[in-house]
C-alpha cells in the first residue's frame, strides 16, 4: 500500500531517463525511481525516448559511442520490455507509469513509427513531443537550430512552423500528454519574439488540438535548468490552456538522479501565481491507467 500522506502534487509524467537505454542520460533507471521515491513523489511517469530510425538523426555522442540506427532501436526496444518489470519491482512503494516520448524525426515516417511502437508495447501512455521540424533539430546543437532558421526565413517562421507540427502530431497520435510545448523558446536568439500575433495563432492551433484530444500539458521544469527562469510553457500559454479547459501535470524530464523532483515546488507556484489550483494525473487501475485530478494546496 502506497502512503496517502505524499503531497497530491508531487508527481512527474515526463522523464525518468536512464543510461541503459539513452546516451544522455547518466543514472540506471533503478536509481531514478529510488530518487523519485526519496523526492516524495507517489507517482512517476518513466517516458524513455523513441529512437530515432535513420542515421542522419543520430547524435553526435551516439556517434562517438559507436552507436548506430540499430542500436538505438534495440535499446529502446529493451527498455520497452526492462520498464515493466523494474516497474513492479517498485510497486508497493510507489506507482510508476510506463510510457514513452515521442520522436518527429524521420518527418515522413515518424507518425508510423511512434504507432508502431505504441501497439507493438503494452505502454500505459505517450507524451507528443517535438524535437524537431521537418528534419531540422531545434532542441540540440546552436549550429544545428540556426540552420532551421536559415531554412525558414526567421524565428518567427520555424516557431510558428514548429507549433502547427506539434498540433499534427497531436492530431495524429493523440498522446495523453504533450510535452514542453514552448521547447523552441531554447533556443530562440536573444531578444527574439516568443508571441508575435503568427505565433500566437499557431499556439492557439496547438492548443486547441490538444483540448481536442483531451491531452494533458506537461509543466516541465527542465525550463530552470536551462536557464529560462520558468518551466515550459510560459506564462501566457499556461493561461491560455487554463482558460481552455487543458489539464496541466508536472514532468521533471530527468536524465540523472539529481534532475529528479527539481523545481517542481518552484512549478507549484508558478501555476497558482497563473491561477491554476489543481494539476491532471493518472493512476493505474484495471490494468490500465485512470484520470483524476488532484490539488496544487
Ligand atoms: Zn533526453
Ligand atoms: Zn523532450
Amino acid at each position: 500500500m502506497i502512503s496517502s500522506s505524499k503531497d497530491p502534487w508531487r508527481v512527474s509524467l515526463h522523464g525518468g531517463h536512464s543510461n541503459a537505454y539513452c546516451d544522455h542520460a547518466s543514472s540506471t533507471l533503478e536509481e531514478m525511481i529510488e530518487a523519485a521515491i526519496a523526492a516524495g513523489y507517489h507517482t512517476f511517469g518513466v517516458t524513455e525516448h523513441a529512437p530515432r530510425l535513420d542515421a542522419r538523426f543520430l547524435y553526435p555522442e551516439e556517434i562517438a559511442l559507436g552507436w548506430d540506427v540499430a542500436r538505438i532501436a534495440a535499446n529502446f526496444e529493451r527498455y520497452a520490455v526492462d520498464v515493466h518489470a523494474i516497474a513492479d519491482r517498485f510497486e508497493n512503494r510507489i506507482t510508476i507509469l510506463r510510457g514513452f516520448e515521442t520522436e518527429s524525426a524521420p518527418a515522413a515516417r515518424y507518425l508510423d513509427i511512434m504507432r508502431d511502437y505504441r501497439t507493438r508495447y503494452p505502454f500505459d501512455y505517450m507524451v507528443g513531443s517535438i524535437h524537431y521540424v521537418d528534419d531540422f533539430h531545434i532542441d540540440g546543437r546552436m549550429e544545428g537550430f540556426e540552420r532551421a532558421v536559415v531554412h525558414f526565413g526567421s524565428f518567427e517562421a520555424l516557431a510558428t512552423r514548429y507549433y502547427r507540427v506539434v498540433a499534427e502530431m497531436v492530431d495524429a497520435l493523440q498522446p495523453q500528454v504533450v510535452g514542453h510545448l514552448d521547447l523552441i523558446r531554447k533556443n530562440a536568439p536573444a531578444g527574439a519574439v516568443l508571441d508575435s500575433p503568427a505565433i500566437r495563432e499557431a499556439v492557439g492551433a496547438a492548443l486547441e488540438s490538444i483540448r481536442r484530444h483531451d491531452a494533458i500539458l506537461d509543466i516541465n521544469t527542465a525550463g530552470y535548468r536551462k536557464g529560462l527562469g520558468s518551466p515550459y510553457p510560459q506564462p501566457w500559454i499556461i493561461r491560455e490552456a487554463h482558460a481552455m479547459g487543458i489539464g496541466l501535470c508536472f514532468g521533471d524530464d530527468s536524465h540523472a538522479v539529481h534532475d529528479v523532483g527539481a523545481g517542481l515546488e518552484s512549478a507549484r507556484l508558478y501555476l497558482l501565481d497563473n491561477g491554476v489550483s489543481t494539476i491532471s494525473v493518472f493512476r493505474r487501475a484495471g490494468g490500465g491507467i485512470v484520470r483524476y485530478t488532484a490539488p496544487l494546496t
